[in-house]
């Protein structure tokens, strides 16, 4: 069941349940006050007969020193015709409680007669038949006598009225709850509103649709709901999204990979068979031999570099500080033998802190990118400048540079933007992924600045000491 329709089913109820216990007490309440008039309007009347019986005893003629029970019967009819326009039931009886005079239709019951004393005066609601009657009865004090005086006053017309407040409160109850129904449906229509929305949101979700959202109606709990849902979501699409574009790269990766390994493998198996199936001359046997060993050697080269990027991806840095000036001389080092090339080291002295073997890398491996991409003779810059935040490392040549849009993605890895020129001077596209990877680790990322047969200036903001990450996350 739906759960506006429990709502509006349990608000039914118990309006059901509080209109009839309302309506029985009130309706009760209003027959006991009405019944209370009558009873005490049966006690004055008997009062007033009483009086008037005692009345009339004394003017019974004084030779009678007792009252005859022919006299009671005389007072009896005298008093039961002096109502007003209906006769009076009543009933007199004498000491033995024996009937003297009763009215005619005065259906009593005898039995109250019992619970009268000289000074207290009875009464009892009697139903003798389809009507409801006060029977009262009192003593009365005559001529010597002590009688008995009962009256019967009619009260049908009060349980009748009793019993027409109970239909009328039915009926408005009945309609009261049709009409409130109606009220409550949309009242809990609107109130659920959030929760249908939230799960037509919820639904979208499920069958892929991350971007939805549900709409927000209210500034209540609900509203509070929608609102931490929606947040839910967002979370959930964005790590979603991450992990496709994971996913995306690591297919990238595998798809490049095996196309790396087919074109160096493809020609070792060819030279290799060549060598198995036919005598060659020296010449051919040798260039055969040299065209697999280099093939393989570049195979091995590419396998240390995937080795090196994922256990830098995993890698826990123990960071050093050192002079900025250190790395420099060991680049002059390595590159002094280099001639074809104007090397331009420029280094402000500074302190830093990094992990000395992964930077050497990165260093190693722009300035070799610098070279490749350079013709003999031409300007290789690698400076070193201190900056506000941190120390600014950057290697500038003055080559064939990088179209603009190939700069996005060559710090992936296998990425070449020139294949044929690269695979030539033996790269396969992992030196900057490697790079990346170690200045991520550092709490930096590659700057990239190249316009096409201008050069190219790769470049790296060391950040001060606390900028430097241990490695650990991702
Ligand atoms: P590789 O091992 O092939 O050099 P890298 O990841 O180091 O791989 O470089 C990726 C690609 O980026 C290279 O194939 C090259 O085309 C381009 N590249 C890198 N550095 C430079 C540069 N300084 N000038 C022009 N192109 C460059």
């Amino acid at each position: 069941m739906r759960f506006s329709w429990k709502i509006l089913l349990c608000s039914i109820i118990a309006m059901a349940v509080s209109f009839g216990i309302g309506g029985y007490f009130f309706v009760n309440d209003v027959f006991r006050a009405s019944l209370e008039r009558e009873i005490g309007q049966a006690a004055d009347d008997s009062s007033i007969l009483k009086f008037a019986f005692e009345t009339a005893a004394l003017n019974v003629p004084t030779k009678y020193n007792m009252l005859q029970d022919a006299v009671v019967e005389e007072i009896g009819a005298n008093l039961e015709n002096r109502g007003q326009g209906t006769k009076r039931l009543l009933r007199l009886s004498d000491e033995n409680r024996e009937a003297l005079y009763a009215s005619e239709g005065f259906a009593g019951d005898a039995a109250l007669l019992s619970e009268i004393g000289e000074q207290t005066r009875a009464y009892q609601i009697i139903h003798p038949d389809e009507h409801y009657y006060i029977q009262t009865g009192v003593m009365v004090d005559a001529l010597n006598r002590m009688l008995y005086l009962e009256t019967m006053r009619d009260v049908t017309e009060v349980y009748a009225e009793r019993a027409r407040g109970f239909r009328v409160y039915r009926s408005l109850t009945v309609l009261l709850l049709v009409l409130s129904s109606i009220l409550l449906y949309f009242i809990s229509h609107w109130l659920t509103r959030p929760i249908r929305l939230l799960t037509q949101a919820t639904r979208r979700m499920t069958d892929g649709d991350y971007s939805c959202r549900a709409e927000q109606v209210s500034n209540d709990e609900m509203g509070q709901l929608t609102r931490d849902f929606n947040q839910m979501s967002q979370v959930i699409e964005e790590n979603i999204h991450k992990l496709e574009d994971e996913v995306r790269a690591r297919e990238d990766f595998i798809a490049a990979f095996s196309h790396e390994l087919k074109t160096p493998l493809t020609a070792v198996i060819g030279y290799a068979d060549l060598l198995r199936s036919r005598k060659l001359d020296d010449e051919k046997h040798f260039l055969s031999a040299n065209y697999i060993y280099t093939e393989g050697k570049r195979l091995e080269s590419m396998s240390l570099r995937l080795l090196d990027i994922i256990v830098t991806k995993r890698y826990r840095l123990e960071p050093q500080e050192i002079p900025a000036e250190a790395l420099f001389k060991y680049l002059q080092d390595m590159y002094a033998e280099r001639k074809e090339y104007q090397f331009r080291f420029d280094c402000e002295p500074c302190r830093i802190c990094v992990e000395v073997d992964l930077i050497k890398t990165v260093l190693l491996n722009l300035t070799d990118n610098a070279c490749k991409a350079s013709d003999p003779g031409s300007l290789i810059e690698i400076t070193g400048e201190k900056r506000e935040d941190g120390y600014l490392f950057a290697v500038r040549d003055h080559g064939i540079g990088i179209p603009k849009a190939e700069l996005q993605k060559i710090t992936e890895a296998f990425y070449m933007v020139d294949k044929s020129r690269s695979r030539s001077h033996n790269g396969a596209g992992l030196g900057l992924a490697l790079c990346s990877e170690i200045l991520k680790l550092h709490g930096c990322e590659m700057m990239i600045e190249s316009t096409p047969d201008v050069g190219s200036c790769f470049s790296f903001l060391l950040p001060d000491q606390e900028g430097v990450r241990d490695g650990t996350d991702e």
